[in-house]
């Protein structure tokens, strides 16, 4: 096999196809083979785009206005040889640059680990079985199948196809899908016109392939224009764009307050200019929440890894948030709200009814009829079924019985499992995939009785085809279909047509007419206990389940009763969406939970019209037609497991379990977040806030200052360094799912926060102030006075942050305990308070004393003051004005 050369494999006929690339179509690869062809060619997978280094990294910490006026400083105070005032200035420009840089990558491997969970998956025979294997594991000779939905592993020279078509927009541009051929084409064939190949990227729309891996990685056309397919995107959300909006905009103001200062202590007050300088720095610096944006990033990374450990892959930052104000979920029923795991209940034939013993897919049970009677109609029924099917019954290594494909083909194979009759052997020639969008599946095969077409699908679609044949009278087959899915019966009916044995392809027009009816099967698909649990949790929580379904509507009534999202007969079909406009839609919207008998272009537009009813959206998908719907979502959720890789890139989250309780276990997550990004900056504001009071005040008042400029500086480093962490671990708070959702586009900062911002800096200024001057006026040493003004504000920003954590109830509650970092942080600070109080080189360094014991009852009682007026303020508001 030539490694390098880049060959024409389009131009190849398929037996050298096989010469040349060592391999069999029919076989496969042998796994001794596909070893040594990875050692030798690598992985299925493109480099990486080149990451930053860690020191280009940390050096765009620096890149920061602020950082620039402190990197001023520093080399100010070290030129006029304030030496000491220089080297902590220079100490908290490195210390903020390394903070920002951990939590920058912290976020970042957050993410990253996210994105080695999005693997592709590829099915390939190899040693002669199909096996589902990570596409990295692709080697060149692989023999590959394409299914609708797939993502096209890798490059491909397609050696069968089933009207195959390939959407190849990534590549070429065009969205149009483009209907791939197996013959070899000229040697001078463009890439566009390539249409024996398939390339890596592109995404199967509809019909089945087979093929041959030609090429792999980065020698694959999507290689050689480099470009990720699959990434983590966005670290920026709207929320943290606001909020480096809002610094910013902080920024100048603050510092345009603080020149304002300078000019007014330099003309007004007698101020050392050195020491003046130092202050209006110092409070620039303090007042200043320059960390903010990096520990949200980080608060939303940890988020999303939170959420992937429960289940959820969200693939962006901005989703988390979105998550947190969904108001509609809507959700497939079939593996997501139910179990997905059929089990054929019924069957009546035109002669008999039939009742069936067992559950589950083991091909334990009865086919029991009331008469004893002979029927022949029986047995063409199961041979149908069983023929029009795509999935297979196996046990698995611990016994249990399993089925490969769809549950609804599944329970066939089982049921014939389940008949004392010999079925008889028939060979496939052509099929017709199911659809959901045509609800129905056909097989053309070669029998006993010569050729016949099978079909088996949704009842009315085959009543439809039916129309004509004056044995089948449908309004008796309609009552019975009707009896079964009120029981919440899934109906499937079943049909055979007799055809020339010269038949070789199989057409939608060749089921069209001149069938003959064989009957139909009731289905159960019990639902999912947890599920139950978690639409009464998103009621609660205000978010409304909306079920939308293939089914019939009584079918889905029935269970959408069971499920808990109905409580009346309500549901609408599909048919019913198409026949009304976009704006009538959106009116009557409101009023239905259960969609039945849609297709997946209903999703689309029972998304917009909630949408234009101002809902914050929700939509389950997984399949290639579902993923219009998802990308229009606000969030799209696309199945892990029985999904197709194009509704994973299409929507913003995975469910690796398919599970309702996901989704719901999701907004949870992203509530918990919001609400925890919310308290980062409820709480760092009004502490910033209080520094900057502190000096402006001074200035005003004409008064020595009560903090120095490295001591400010140190507030603001080891509050930094310890209690902004503490948010990122908060757990939710008690009633987080009991809230409405949160409204779309509501401000971040209400006025409510803006007078809390106010208040808790007037207070923490207030006495860290009134407390140093008493203390000086009573002869205490300035060093003493400002190291308890020192300890007042770090102590009131510890105590506060107590406060915050419980923003909707009493801060003293059965939760108090559940945060362990906040408690580890508070204890770091409190060593780090008591180094500087104690540790006689921080005297030199800060202007600090040891303070006697008796004078650390002022910063702790002071604290208290802060924790006992907010949150006395925290409960008036609650009762008297609002919901906070
Ligand atoms: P959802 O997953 O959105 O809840 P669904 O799985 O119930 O939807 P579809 O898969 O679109 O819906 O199925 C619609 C109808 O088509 C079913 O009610 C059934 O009558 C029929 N049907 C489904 N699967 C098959 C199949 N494999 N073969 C034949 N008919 C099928």
């Amino acid at each position: 096999m030539d490694d390098d050369a880049q060959k024409n494999w389009f131009a190849k006929n398929i037996d050298d196809l096989q010469k040349e690339l060592k391999t069999d179509i029919e076989l496969g690869l042998a796994e001794d083979e596909v070893k040594e062809r990875l050692d030798e060619f690598g992985e299925n997978k493109l480099d990486d785009i080149k990451k930053e280094s860690t020191l280009k990294k940390i050096i765009k910490q620096f890149h920061d206005i602020i950082i620039y006026v402190l990197i001023a400083a520093t080399i100010i105070t070290f030129l006029i040889e304030h030496y000491i005032d220089s080297a902590v200035i220079g100490m908290v420009v490195i210390v903020n640059a390394l903070i920002g840089y951990f939590q920058e990558s912290k976020a970042q491997k957050a993410l990253d680990s996210i994105r080695n969970m999005l693997s592709v998956e590829a099915t390939v025979e190899r040693d002669g079985s199909r096996v589902e294997i990570d596409a990295k594991q692709l080697v060149r000779g692989d023999v590959v199948y394409l299914f609708p939905g797939d993502r096209v592993p890798a490059d491909i020279r397609i050696v069968d196809a089933d009207n195959l078509k390939v959407e190849e927009s990534a590549l070429t541009g065009e969205s149009d899908s483009v209907e791939k051929q197996v013959g070899a084409l000229p040697d001078d064939t463009v890439l566009a016109d390539r249409i024996n190949m398939a390339f890596s990227g592109t995404s199967v729309t509809s019909g089945t392939g087979v093929g041959v891996v030609v090429e792999t990685g980065n020698h694959t056309e999507i290689g050689k224009i480099n470009e990720q397919m699959t990434e983590v995107k966005e670290m920026e959300t709207p929320l943290t764009k606001q909020t480096a909006e809002f610094g910013k905009n902080i920024t100048i103001a603050v510092v345009l307050i603080a020149i304002a200062f300078f000019v007014f202590a330099y003309f007004f007050r007698d101020y050392e200019i050195g020491e003046l300088f130092l202050s209006v720095i110092a409070m620039v610096v303090g007042s200043i929440p320059e960390g903010l944006p990096a520990i949200m990033s980080m608060i939303l990374a940890i988020g999303v890894q939170k959420m992937a450990k429960r289940n959820a892959i969200v693939k962006s930052l901005p989703s988390v948030e979105t998550l947190g104000s969904v108001s509609i979920i809507n959700s497939d029923k079939t593996g997501t709200l139910t179990k997905n795991e059929m089990t054929v209940k019924t069957v009546i034939t035109p002669n008999q009814t039939y009742s069936i013993t067992g559950e589950g897919y083991a091909p334990e049970g009865e086919i029991q009829s009331e008469t004893k009677e002979k029927d022949p109609l029986l047995e063409k029924f199961l041979l149908a079924t069983k023929t029009a099917n795509e999935s297979e019954l196996f046990q698995d290594e611990n016994g249990r019985w399993n089925i490969t494909g769809e549950p609804t083909d599944g329970c066939f194979i089982t049921l014939a499992e389940k008949t004392d009759l010999s079925l008889p052997e028939t060979e496939e020639i052509d099929k017709i995939p199911f659809d959901s969008s045509y609800k129905y599946m056909a097989t053309l095969a070669s029998g006993e009785e010569g050729r016949m077409i099978y079909i088996k699908g949704a009842p009315g679609e085959i009543f439809d085809m039916l129309h004509g044949n004056n044995e089948f009278d449908r309004n008796f087959w309609e009552q019975q279909m009707e009896q079964m899915a009120k029981h919440g019966q899934r109906v499937i009916a079943v049909a055979y047509k007799k055809v020339s044995d010269q038949m070789e392809d199989l057409t939608h027009d060749d089921v069209k007419k001149d069938i003959e009816f064989l009957g139909l099967a009731g289905i159960i698909d019990p639902p999912r206990e947890e599920a139950i649990q978690s639409v009464k949790a998103a009621q609660t929580a205000g978010v409304q389940v909306k079920m939308i379904t293939g089914d019939h509507p009584s079918t889905a009534v029935a269970i959408g009763k069971k499920i808990g999202i109905l409580k009346n007969d309500k549901a609408i079909t599909g048919k019913e969406i198409d026949q009304m406009s976009d704006d009538e839609l959106a009116e009557v919207i409101e009023d239905y939970a259960v969609f039945a008998r849609t297709s997946p272009a209903n999703k689309l537009r029972i998304v917009k019209a909630l949408q234009k009813n101002g809902e914050v959206t929700s939509m389950t998908g997984d399949g290639v037609n579902d993923a219009p719907a998802l990308k229009k979502a606000d969030i799209g959720v696309a199945m892990g497991i029985k999904g197709t890789e194009v509704s994973k890139d299409a929507s913003n989250m995975i469910l690796t379990d398919d599970n309702f309780s996901t989704i719901v276990d999701a907004i949870e997550e992203g509530r918990r977040v919001y609400d925890n990004v919310k308290k980062t900056i409820l709480f760092l504001l009004p502490t910033s806030a209080a520094e900057g009071f502190i000096v402006m005040a001074s200035i005003l008042l004409g008064i020595s200052m009560p903090l120095s400029p490295v001591q400010l500086l140190w507030i603001n480093m080891v509050t930094a360094v310890t209690i902004s962490f503490a948010f990122v671990y908060e757990p939710a708070e008690k009633d987080v799912m009991v809230r409405k959702p949160r409204e779309k586009g509501s401000q971040l900062l209400s006025k409510y926060y803006v007078f809390r911002i106010f208040y808790v800096a007037a207070i923490v200024a207030g006495t860290g102030l009134i407390v140093n001057t008493i203390m000086v006026d009573n002869g205490f040493d300035h060093a003493v006075a400002n190291t308890v003004t020192l300890n007042i504000v770090v102590f009131g920003k510890m105590f506060y942050l107590f406060n915050v954590r419980n923003e909707h109830g009493f801060a003293l509650n059965k939760s108090f305990f559940t945060n362990k970092v906040a408690f580890i942080v508070c204890g770091i600070l409190i060593g780090l308070q008591l180094a500087i109080t104690y540790a006689p080189f921080m005297h030199t360094v800060f202007a600090t004393a040891p303070l006697e014991f008796g004078l650390w009852f002022i910063p702790i009682a002071l604290g208290l003051v802060v924790f006992i007026v907010v949150e006395m303020e925290k409960y008036l508001n609650r009762r008297f004005f609002s919901k906070h």
